[in-house]
């Protein structure tokens, strides 16, 4: 809404609440969100790029300005510095699937459009690791069926979308699409999902006069720190760890 008022740029700090019953070891239920939405100018993957550049400029500016500290960090909990590319590693969602099947996961196990589990990202982390030598990298063009409403079918095959992941070592640090800016196809997604419109019409009626195409990244900042850090769990990043057992203190 805020890139129909005509602000090209514009980024969110702040708590998330999340009531899910997830006890694992990358889930709270409360974790400081960093989002950011940009208007497009000519390519959804302009997204892409400033979301790569902008993790490249925190992993490096961690290396360079804060040395000291990640390696007292390194002492006491040993991790590899996290590698990644100069440009963007973007893998197509059949791509990925296809190197996913080249390692033995059969379509019993995974179809094409089904979500990956946690030990499918797990695995497909290591091949993209052998294959490009990076632990950082993108999945792009996830299934539509898989993603929200509000996110942008892909231009040549509805199937997919404009939409992604960002992965360190094969674990989501961020989730990121183009929105559907376009009020007719919002409401023909939202009944072919199923959704009632009504609750959702002052988001839609948001840009009923016109608005940039546009998209983004949701970022959680204690998952980035936890995974950077090759830390074991996620509550370790957070001074007062928020989960379905500990609310206090
Ligand atoms: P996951 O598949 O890991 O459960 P998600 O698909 O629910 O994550 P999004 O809703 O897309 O994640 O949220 C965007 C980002 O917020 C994630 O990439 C992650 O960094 C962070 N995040 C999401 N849920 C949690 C959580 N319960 N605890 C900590 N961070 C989270």
């Amino acid at each position: 809404m805020a890139i129909s008022a005509d602000l090209g740029r514009v980024f969110e700090v702040g708590p998330v609440f999340r009531a899910e019953n997830s006890n694992t070891r990358r889930h709270l239920c409360e974790f400081t969100g960093l989002d950011l939405e940009m208007a497009i100018g000519e390519h959804y993957d302009e997204v892409l790029s400033v979301s790569h550049s902008m993790f490249k400029y925190i992993f490096e500016g961690l290396e360079e300005r804060y040395s000291k500290e990640l390696a007292a960090i390194r002492e006491q909990y040993f991790s590899e510095p996290v590698s990644f590319t100069d440009e963007p590693c973007i893998l197509h969602w059949p791509d990925g699937i296809a190197m996913l099947r080249a390692a033995g996961i059969g379509p019993e196990e995974l179809g094409d459009f089904d979500d990956l589990s946690t030990s499918q990202e797990l695995l497909l982390g290591e091949l993209v690791k052998a294959k490009f030598g990076t632990d950082f990298f993108i999945m792009d063009r996830y299934p539509s069926a898989i993603r929200p409403f509000y996110t942008m079918p892909c231009e040549d095959d509805k199937r997919y979308s404009n939409s992604y992941d960002m992965f360190i070592r094969g674990q989501e640090i961020c989730s990121g699409a183009q929105r559907c800016h376009d009020p007719a196809l919002l409401r023909q997604i939202l009944a072919e999902k199923g959704v009632d419109p009504e609750p959702l019409s002052s988001y839609i009626s948001a840009f009923e006069h016109g608005v940039s195409p546009h998209g983004g990244a949701g970022i959680g900042l204690e998952r980035v720190v936890f995974l950077y850090l090759g830390l074991d769990n996620v509550r370790k990043a957070s001074m007062f760890p928020r989960d379905p057992s500990r609310c206090s203190p």
